[in-house]
């Protein structure tokens, strides 16, 4: 049996009463949480200067874009950030990606990142998934934004599916489900195909991480066109809406998908209102970093906590951040928030983005059964896995 206690242990939803001691067997399955005076005489505690907490969830990282660190310059906004990622994806060699991936899942690893919410729009992490120590959930994205093309468009992201759904681990949990990419780039038609892949299945989105697109569904104008022209598509059949992109395509979301919705960086007030009336389990995933680097800009996290609707943190990937990192997403909501407290800021990067992944049977908190992995955070902000 071991022994863990810190000047401050949070469980992953809040601190804990100074003196309490988690004690683990030999794999790191949390055996109690003992609080003050619970703890047998003969412990052998060891204490750390500091904080603990359980290992941090990462729910939106694209490790396929590994390969592209610092290659796109900041504060680009989100169009021309994502022509850039179509034409430099390619350039790089199977073995510089690969080598890439591996070098972005032992940097997640030190820097105490025990689950991943991972996009793919291919195979390039498959080989690499299954050893990789941490639990992975796989999100195969599907782009078709013309009606007519979406069987075809499909067909792509099923195989993609198929390979991953055959691939098994013992040592941690590997799922996969096809998702859209983001409303402005998936059809009506597409998004009937891919609801109808996994009815209930976990799905995930690029949510309104541009003022671009809400332009598009108010007023079918913006620079989302400029993307559409990169792509050779002919956006004249769309209709705009006059709601905001999340109001208008989320409703054609079955209610059994639980929905996590990434970035949110101009998301309003009124699409709050709206998601707290849609009976639908929703989370909200916010990427700081990779939004100051793309557009400049912070999502409205105070609005997010006073409205009630879950909060989970991502990196997004390393062409748009530079690090992989929860605890450095944590370290930029505090400079930007300051009234938020570290006690919520740790429940967004461990509970909640266990609970979003559907992984909290085995991690994002201290809890007797679980095996969290312990993350130990020292008073210079250095973070090393102590378990
Ligand atoms: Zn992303």
């Amino acid at each position: 049996m071991f022994y863990f206690g810190a000047d401050r242990i949070h469980n992953g939803y809040q601190w804990l009463e100074p003196g309490t001691v988690i004690s683990t067997d030999e794999h790191g399955t949390i055996v109690a949480v003992l609080a003050p005076g619970m703890v047998p005489a003969d412990a052998d505690v060891r204490h750390f200067e500091g904080i603990l907490c359980p290992g941090f969830v990462n729910v939106h990282c694209h490790l396929e874009l590994s390969h592209m660190k610092g290659a796109i310059p900041e504060g680009t906004r989100l169009v021309p950030f994502l022509q850039s990622v179509m034409t430099g994806r390619g350039l790089s060699s199977a073995e510089e990606k690969a080598a890439a991936i591996q070098q972005a899942i032992a940097e997640s690893r030190q820097n105490g990142i025990v689950a991943v919410g991972d996009i793919a729009n291919a195979t390039d992490t498959l080989l690499h998934r299954q050893d990789s120590g941490l639990h992975i959930h796989t999100f195969i994205e599907s782009i078709g934004f013309t009606e007519t093309s979406a069987a075809d468009r499909f067909a792509w992201p099923l195989k993609v599916y198929e390979q991953f759904a055959a691939q098994q681990s013992t040592r941690t949990l590997l799922r996969q489900s096809i998702v859209p990419h983001a409303p402005y780039s998936v059809s009506a038609a597409l998004f009937r195909l891919i609801n109808a892949h996994a009815p209930g299945g976990l799905l995930s989105v690029h949510n309104e991480e541009t003022a671009a697109e809400n332009e598009l569904y108010r007023h079918k104008e913006g620079e989302m066109f400029d993307l559409y022209r990169t792509l050779n598509i002919d956006a004249g059949f769309f209709q705009p809406s006059g709601q905001t992109s999340l109001q208008t395509y989320l409703p054609q979301l079955p209610d059994r998908h639980p929905v996590i919705l990434v970035h949110n960086t101009f998301m309003e007030e009124e699409d709050l209102v709206f998601l707290k009336t849609s009976g639908k389990t929703v989370y909200l995933c916010l990427c700081p970093n990779a939004n100051w680097y793309i557009e400049r800009r912070m999502p409205p996290a105070q609005l997010f906590l006073d409205s009630g609707v879950p909060v989970c943190l991502g990196t997004d990937s390393l062409a748009s951040n530079h690090e992989l990192s929860i605890w450095a997403e944590i370290q930029t909501l505090q400079q930007h928030f300051p009234a938020l407290p570290l006690e919520t800021l740790l429940r967004w990067g461990t509970a909640n983005g266990a609970q979003a992944l559907q992984m909290d049977t085995v991690a994002g908190s201290f809890a007797p059964g679980k095996r969290p992995g312990i993350v130990h955070i020292d008073s210079r902000d250095r973070i090393a896995m102590v378990q």
